[in-house]
């Protein structure tokens, strides 16, 4: 039995089915694919938007090929743009995937000279190493920390990383408080972190960014998040799993050979049926309240995610092309010392005055996600994701609290803009503008994702913490009956990476 139709469980049903065994996987939504899935969010808008996650890297090719997975993912031509106003002035840095002569003049000019980007160079160029050397290890049994270090050609950037703040890390090679931001970011992804503390939670969420397939790349999904959660379905289908969707598990009886399992289906119709083995595709904390068990302190997710469609791009102040600057990750007021503003106020349990936050453009890179007429009105899609925006400043007001969340992003993102957003974006059916926000305590709500976690907890290093676990899979809980597959239950199973599916199969397959 597999609980949960995430994509990690979606993954664990796959290869468990292909390996011959009888598998049942149980999904509490109406559909599968968790977190990873496309809708048409607004009524009478033809657009399958990724309402969640959106943009894939750590799903190794490996299981890619292993489950025979139709998913085609595209490079974005710019990794990233970041508007600033520098002495009053609009502009921005531009960085390409892959780094040129403009990514180098946009460094010039911002900075002045060219020891940023030659920093940025050496920095990025470590970090490139450790992923190629990194990767591999993730879909093998975990390492204890020496044996990795062991296996890496920079073993001083993977100690660095583990047991300094990351600002620390950073500030080894950039200086520019634009660019130190730009790096920082990937440590802060859901994460509330402080960037100078050195607990390692912002280095642990920067590494998951930095390592995935060995290159560290973020594609888009071709059909949106849904195309690869539904390729996931019919690897598993075409094994022979069984997908019940509507099914939430509500018990587990555990015996010395086996579960029961208890669902409801919607209308509150209680079954139960024996299994060999619980695949646990929810979050950790989920299965602690459903046994009973103390699952620790609770998770608290920190992101704001608003999705848009976009009439028309909107024009630039800086007077960059937007099909440019929005085709990669458009950073808005993330300096250094912006998010260290914002962190301070939000650990003090303020809404910061100043969100930092990313916004990105599915469909310059696949417009396949638009309908027919949209697509030939010019038609784009807008995903925003805000950072510091922990669950706790959402709970005494969700509503008013979100609607001026949304207020202050739009009207930083306005800042940057020739137009107003609000005249930018398609109307729906009922003449409302095409914009949804959600705080963490929506994502909660939706998706059983206590606190509306987007990694379901903190990330942990993809390494043995203890001699216990090396040589393991890293999916232990606390029955033997019951293995871990999702992203916060299993040491590396973060993001879409499948590899908390993965990492459970390979438990059952070949028991060590
Ligand atoms: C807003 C947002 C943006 C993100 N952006 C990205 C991104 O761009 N790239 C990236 O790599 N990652 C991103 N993530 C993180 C990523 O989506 C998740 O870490 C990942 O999808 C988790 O997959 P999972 O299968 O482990 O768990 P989930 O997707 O959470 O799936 C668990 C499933 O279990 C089901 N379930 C829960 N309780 C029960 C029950 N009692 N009975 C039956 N079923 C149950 C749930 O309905 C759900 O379908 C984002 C997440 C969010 C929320």
């Amino acid at each position: 039995m597999v609980v949960g139709g995430g994509h990690n469980g979606l993954v664990a049903a796959a290869y468990l089915a292909a390996a011959g065994r009888s598998v049942l996987v149980l999904e509490r939504l109406g559909q599968v694919g968790g977190a990873a899935v496309s809708q048409q969010v607004f009524e009478g808008v033809d657009v399958r938007l990724s309402a969640y996650s959106y943009l894939v890297s750590l799903l190794p090719d490996r299981i890619v090929a292993d489950l025979g997975l139709e998913v085609r993912l595209l490079d974005r031509a710019v990794a990233s743009y970041t508007a600033v106003s520098r002495d009053g002035r609009p502009t921005g840095l531009l960085v390409e995937r892959d780094e040129g002569p403009v990514t180098a003049e946009s460094f010039r000019a911002l900075t002045g000279s060219d020891a940023e980007f030659a920093g940025w160079q050496r920095f990025y160029a470590r970090l490139a190493t450790l992923a190629e050397d990194l990767a591999p290890t993730l879909t093998e049994p975990l390492l204890s920390p020496d044996t990795l270090a062991g296996r890496l050609r920079d073993p001083q950037l993977w100690h660095d990383l583990r047991e300094r703040p990351l600002a620390d890390v950073v500030a080894d090679s950039l200086s520019d408080d634009v660019v130190r931001g730009v790096a920082l970011t990937d440590g802060l992804i859901g994460t509330f972190a402080d960037v100078h503390a050195d607990d390692g939670l912002a280095g642990r969420c920067f590494l998951y960014h930095l390592v995935g397939n060995g290159t560290g790349r973020w594609r888009v999904p071709v059909g949106g998040m849904g195309a690869v959660t539904g390729a996931m379905a019919t690897a598993a289908r075409r094994g022979g799993a069984e997908l019940l969707t509507r099914a939430t598990v509500t018990g587990l009886e555990t015996r010395p050979d086996g579960v029961t399992v208890h669902w409801t289906d919607d209308d509150g119709i209680p079954a139960a049926v024996d299994a060999g083995h619980v695949v646990w595709g929810a979050a950790p904390s989920v299965l602690a309240e459903i046994t009973e068990q103390d699952g620790g302190p609770r998770p608290s997710g920190s992101q704001l995610k608003v999705n848009m469609v976009l009439a028309r791009l909107p024009r630039l102040r800086s007077g960059a092309d937007p099909a440019i600057a929005l085709a990669g990750t458009f950073h808005v007021d993330e300096t250094a010392a912006q998010l260290d503003a914002a962190y301070a106020q939000a650990a003090a349990g303020q809404l910061p005055d100043v969100i930092p936050f990313e916004v990105y453009c599915h469909s310059l890179t696949d417009p396949s996600i638009l309908g027919p007429a949209e697509r030939a009105a010019g038609a784009h899609t807008l995903t925003l994701f805000g950072l510091h925006t922990p669950a706790e400043l959402f709970r005494e007001d969700p509503v008013g609290t979100r609607r001026e969340a949304v207020r202050r992003v739009v009207a930083q993102l306005d800042a940057h803009l020739e137009e107003p957003l609000l005249d930018c974006l398609a109307r729906d059916a009922t003449g409302e503008p095409c914009l949804q926000a959600a705080s963490p305590l929506d994502v909660e709500e939706s998706l059983a994702m206590p606190g509306g976690h987007i990694f379901h907890g903190d990330l942990a290093w993809p390494v043995a913490a203890n001699p216990e676990q090396v040589g393991t899979w890293g999916v232990a809980t606390g029955s033997p009956r019951i293995v871990a597959a999702s992203s916060g239950g299993t040491v590396r199973g973060g993001a879409v990476s499948g590899l908390g599916g993965y990492a459970a199969a390979r438990h059952l397959l070949d028991p060590r």
